[in-house]
């Protein structure tokens, strides 16, 4: 069925998504998005879908996303929340036009693959050097197929055959090599998915392979295992593919895209898994000491917390900050300093200057009482030269986080999904590489882990270039305890930051070096 839904005035994607569920002749939902309003509802009728939905998101570059004028705010970021709320939604996402029909084709023909053991059979090389690239580049990397599997493949093709998989029984296959291999391949239990690949020969008929190949399926007895195709020839493989997907077998004209396929299949197992996060229950304590001190800045009439305020809002929620004070006077700093111990780190405060460095309002590395007493002053001067007028409560004395990577947790209220977390590497990886990654919360602990597995920047967080592995552990549990926070007072946060968080070796942990929350305006 097609549906073509207009301006979803009245039904919208989750209620079609709903309807399809329920629909027995549906076996596959296919949506092209140009934007949507409720999102929430989208991942929570997406998420109860027994069946595989495929969905390809256009206006995802800045000027395409202009055109398609959905709505506002960081467009390139928008892009990566539609993404993310996919994958929380178990939605599958397609790259293009053509992916969105060779995905849709294959999820409504072939359960999903539920291991990660793919197997490739193919009577050409090169076709399956292709294939093999497209596995890793999919997220389904070849293994060697067991011994037992390999001396039994090696009895359908020549001594220079190769058996290890790919599987080349070389250009010598014909129908019989094709349904032996087929049959005994998709049969065993080490095999997850299957894809079997043919060049067209002068010695073979693409038609006859293609019934081999089917008629081995059915002989094979196995049940709920995937397997696509592809064959690369003219017009007789065209007609052969054509008679495959008639009878049930995915079939494209290229090895890369039959292999796509069935990682579309890995995909849909996959996101089975991890789609529901589990149950969410808002930290009420927390909850409340948040409050407590966001309603005390609103009695101030401020927009904005000051860092004090909001580490202590992060606090609330158990995340590790920097011991912080506020001293009005140079001898209140210079007491205050002595307590937290040196090195120290003076910050003005003033929800006039957010960005603090800007203002020459940040020194860092204060290591006796002179310093602290020059910091003072200097950032002062540096304050009211930077807006004489600014509202300046005085300044932060803080513990100095000791050196460790870098990393950023954000919040923005998306248009489409509400409050949404950012995290990704601080530093030139966030401004110049925009190497982050969104979830909409509440965020599972598994998503937060997921989170930090899907940066480029994953490598660093791992340990690269002789570094421990950093305590990915802890962050995780970070972000967790940040979607939380976002989630609980999602009517009191506008856009919040913790920029940098620096994060240790494994079994240090991190500390918040700095955070910031705006307000939404009531
Ligand atoms: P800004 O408002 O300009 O973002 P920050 O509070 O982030 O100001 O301070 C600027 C930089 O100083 C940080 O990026 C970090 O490198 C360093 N810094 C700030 N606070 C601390 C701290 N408590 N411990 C260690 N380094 C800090
Ligand atoms: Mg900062």
């Amino acid at each position: 069925k097609l549906i073509s839904i207009g301006n979803m005035a009245d039904v919208d994607f989750a209620d079609l998504i709903e309807w399809f569920d329920e629909d027995d002749n549906t076996t596959c939902v296919s949506l092209y998005i140009e934007g949507m309003k409720n999102g929430r509802k989208f991942i929570d009728s997406a998420r109860k879908s027994k069946k595989p939905i495929v969905a390809l998101k256009s206006g995802v570059s800045a000027h395409g996303a202009a055109a398609a004028a959905s709505h506002t705010g960081s467009l390139a970021g928008a892009a990566k929340i539609y993404t993310s709320a996919f994958k929380q939604a178990g939605v599958i996402q397609a790259s293009d036009l053509n992916d969105l029909f060779n995905r849709t084709l294959t999820l409504s023909q072939q359960p999903p693959m539920k291991g990660e053991n793919l197997l490739i059979l193919t009577n050409g090389g090169g076709v399956g050097v292709l294939a093999t690239d497209a596995a890793e580049k999919y997220g389904i990397p070849l293994h060697f197929a067991p011994p037992d599997v390999q001396e039994e493949l090696k009895k359908h093709m020549p001594e220079f055959g190769s058996a290890k998989n790919p599987v080349d029984m070389t250009g010598m296959a014909g129908n019989d090599w094709y349904y032996q291999t087929t049959k005994f391949s998709y049969a065993h239990k080490w095999t997850d998915g299957l894809v079997v690949l043919y060049c067209e020969t002068a010695m073979t008929n693409p038609m006859e392979i293609a019934q081999s190949i089917k008629k081995a399926v059915v002989d094979s007895g196995a049940k709920n295992k995937p397997i696509t195709v592809s064959f690369v020839g003219g017009e007789k493989s065209d007609a052969a593919m054509g008679w495959l997907v008639e009878n049930g077998i995915p079939a494209f004209g290229a090895p890369d895209v039959a292999v796509n396929a069935m990682a579309a299949l890995r995909e849909f197992a996959r996101l089975q898994e991890t789609k529901n996060g589990g149950e969410y229950k808002t930290n009420e304590k927390a909850k409340k000491a948040a409050l407590e001190v966001i309603n005390k800045a609103r009695a101030d009439k401020r927009d904005s917390l000051t860092e004090i305020e909001a580490k202590e809002v992060f606090k609330a929620y158990g995340m590790p900050v920097t011991s912080i004070a506020l001293a009005k006077t140079e001898e209140e700093a210079v007491a205050l300093g002595m307590k937290i111990g040196f090195p120290l780190v003076l910050k003005i405060v003033s929800p006039d200057i957010l960005h603090k460095s800007d203002a020459g309002g940040v020194k860092v590395n204060l290591k006796d009482e002179a310093g602290v007493r020059e910091a003072f002053q200097t950032i002062l001067k540096n304050a009211k030269a930077y807006k004489a007028d600014a509202d300046i409560h005085g300044i932060a004395i803080q513990e100095m986080a000791p050196w460790g990577t870098e990393v950023i947790l954000g919040s923005v209220n998306d248009a489409a999904f509400g409050p949404t977390v950012m995290f990704g590497l601080g530093g030139i990886f966030v401004e110049v590489l925009k190497d982050v990654t969104f979830r909409v919360t509440p965020v599972a602990k598994s998503q937060a882990e997921e989170m930090i597995g899907e940066i480029k920047g994953a490598a660093i967080l791992a340990g690269a270039r002789g570094e421990k592995p950093k305590d990915r552990k802890v962050l995780a549990e970070a972000i967790y305890a940040y979607s939380s926070m976002i989630y609980d007072l999602q009517d009191e946060i506008k856009e919040s930051d913790a920029n940098p968080v620096l994060v240790y070796e494994e079994g240090k942990g991190l500390k918040v070096a700095d955070a910031r929350i705006i307000l939404k305006a009531k």
